[in-house]
């Protein structure tokens, strides 16, 4: 027994007696009122709840049925929500029908650069800028971004733009300021099992991107997701950047069937972010491409004004123009799956 599903005309006092019922348990439920009907949610452990009182609560007034699920994800998975869970950021919704463009340096270096980028990322289509202020850079001696100076800039750049921001939080001890300037929280790689860093996102009032963990199996990315889902902060985006496999001649290796496999297991929306997923501007292209193909609710990518001169990810950053083509170039396979874009 871990879901509970409500009749469309279920009273209220049943629904605060199955919440007690559960709470008696030492459970916790989860209710999420839909369009259709209401669906509690069993957090906890639900082995200590019998077939006899599963049957119990299937005769409650009110329920129309009891599911188990072994899945070890609830509110995340398909069974806990049929429909596509839709992002409103501003009216640019993440997970309906058009695909979204997320795209940007891969740190906020300078104001000007940023700015620059922003207007160029704009104009080629993009709803959305990416930019980290806080970077998890794998030496201690590399660039580590401009903390709240970059903030600053990300929040003049969305002023200018209109451009929502998607930012990465590196530490719980940030989450106050990254919650005060960005729209999208992003869980960056490396953060995706910092189950702390996950509790707190989950408080905070703002959608979160969760990208997958440089080795994490889709189930262990899924219970992330979990993680933050079960604080009460139902928006979060799961984002493929490619795992690390054997293969040395890319980056990483992009697993774009985690597309079609989470939209199966999972309600929520999958962004792309073909940049980390290969390391090369050159191979970016095909598989954007790819990604919307697959399915993918939204792309993440590197622009950068001047590759060459980038504190990070130069080699993985497109130039504005050439993005800009790019985005013509998936506008028609977007048409071909029944998509805008
Ligand atoms: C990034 O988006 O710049 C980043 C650091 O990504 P990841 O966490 O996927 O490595
Ligand atoms: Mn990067």
């Amino acid at each position: 027994m871990d879901i509970i599903v409500l009749k469309p005309d279920a009273k209220e006092d049943r629904i605060t007696y199955i919440v007690k019922k559960l709470e008696n348990w030492g459970l916790k439920a989860n209710i999420s009122k839909g369009t259709e009907r209401t669906i509690i949610g069993v957090i906890g452990d639900t082995s200590v709840i019998s077939e006899e009182d599963e049957d119990a609560l299937k005769v409650i007034e009110g329920v129309e049925n009891v599911l188990r699920i072994i899945k070890p994800y609830k509110i995340a998975s398909r069974e806990f929500k049929k429909e596509n869970t839709e992002i409103n950021v501003g009216g640019e919704i993440i997970g309906g029908n058009k695909i979204q463009i997320m795209a940007g340096p891969c740190a906020v270096e300078s104001r000007e650069s940023l700015l620059d980028v922003a207007k160029k990322v704009k104009e080629a289509g993009a709803t959305f800028l990416r930019a980290g202020a806080f970077k998890p850079r794998t030496s201690p001696y590399s660039f580590q971004g401009l903390g709240e100076e970059g903030l600053r800039y990300l929040a003049e750049a969305r002023e200018q733009t209109g451009l929502y921001i998607v930012t990465e939080i590196m530490d719980a001890r940030d989450i106050d300021i990254i919650v005060k300037y960005t729209d999208i929280i992003q869980i960056g790689a490396r953060n995706m099992q910092n189950f702390r860093l996950l509790l707190e996102v989950g408080a905070a009032k703002k959608p979160v991107l969760l990208k997958r963990g440089l080795s994490s199996t889709i189930k262990e990315w899924l219970m992330s997701a979990e993680y933050i889902m079960s604080r009460g902060n139902h928006e979060v985006m799961f984002c493929e950047r490619g795992i690390r496999t054997f293969e040395t001649a890319t980056r990483n290796t992009l697993d774009l069937s985690a597309v079609p496999l989470l939209k199966q297991l999972s309600h929520l929306p999958v962004v792309v972010d073909p940049s980390h997923g290969v390391g090369k501007w050159d191979l970016v292209p095909a598989m954007a491409k790819a990604a919307v193909a697959a399915g993918a609710d939204a792309l993440m990518m590197e622009v950068h004004m001047n590759p060459e001169e980038a504190l990070s990810d130069g080699e993985q950053s497109l130039r504005p123009d050439f993005f800009k083509k790019l985005i013509q170039e998936l506008k028609p396979i977007a048409k071909a799956i029944g998509r805008e874009m």
